[in-house]
């Protein structure tokens, strides 16, 4: 029987046995941790099996931004060439989506850094005309490190219709869209009066609907701003068919309770 290899043994494999055990593996984490988390974790597996370096940090945020700007493009929220993603990638810079091209078919080289001023730090695409209200954030919100600017079909109909998600209605948006999600007064896209508007909601807000335009959203990281996104959508879809049958329930202050135990609390086998 073969011995089973040291857990730090290289494994001498061609690069087209390492792409085809990849692949394997890749459609086995499919079945188990479901697509997306197979393929986030693709290039990664590439290079263990290929024995080839780790990736830089910095090729890994271009990536990330490139991955999320596909699937929010595949879920319907940015038509067009609409939307703008931004990174904070360092204290004194950050990468953002450039101008024009359709979000879902940029290539990590395609993003643009800026200083914190505004002033591109290398040659090529122009960046995204929003890049004012990407600095306005960053530049109050030391605990935000990615900016997400959507036009989500159904939460644009809100922003429209001047109307904040600001009631408990699902328990998952509760906590990600917390306290609420404001209309911010309209400023013409891409305007310093659109920065100026969503200024005064920035302190203690994560989530915004943009009046007659479209929403942004705020994390910690990439992953957290595109999840609000993703839940700010959900939220705005389900409200309007709720209102159509008749108008939502509201979760109860016991309800809110609970549910805030419910995520502090540690898991059952750690108590
Ligand atoms: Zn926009």
């Amino acid at each position: 029987m073969t011995p089973f290899p040291e857990p730090n043994a290289k494994l001498e494999l061609a690069p087209d046995q390492a792409e085809s055990l990849a692949r394997r593996l890749t459609l086995r984490l499919a079945q188990d941790l479901g697509p997306e988390e197979a393929i986030r974790l693709l290039p990664a597996l590439v290079r263990a099996l290929t024995g080839a370096p780790p990736e830089p940090a910095q090729a890994r945020l271009r990536r990330e931004v490139v991955q999320a700007a596909r699937r929010l493009a595949d879920l319907g929220l940015m038509a067009g060439t609409a939307g703008n993603l931004s990174v904070r990638e360092a204290p004194s810079h950050m990468l953002i989506t450039p101008a024009g091209l359709r979000k879902g078919e940029m290539r990590p080289d395609d993003l643009v850094r800026l200083d914190m001023n505004g002033n591109q730090l290398s040659p090529g695409l122009r960046p995204s005309s929003e890049f004012r209200m990407h600095l306005g954030v960053y530049g109050v919100r030391p605990d935000v490190n990615a900016v997400v600017h959507t036009h989500p079909p159904h939460a644009t109909a809100f922003a429209a219709a001047g109307i904040p998600l600001d009631r408990p209605v699902l328990a998952e948006a509760v906590l990600l869209l917390s306290p609420k999600v404001p209309v911010v007064p309209f400023g013409a896209p891409s305007s310093q009066q659109l920065v100026d508007h969503l200024q005064p909601w920035l302190a203690d807000h994560n989530a915004f609907l943009l009046a007659n335009h479209g929403a942004v959203c705020l994390g910690r990281d990439l992953a957290e701003a595109v999840q609000r996104t993703e839940t700010l959508e959900f939220l705005a879809r389900v409200l309007l068919a709720a209102r159509m049958l008749g108008g939502e329930n509201l979760l109860t202050h016991a309800d809110l309770r609970s549910l805030r135990q419910t995520r502090t609390e540690p898991p059952a086998d750690s108590r």
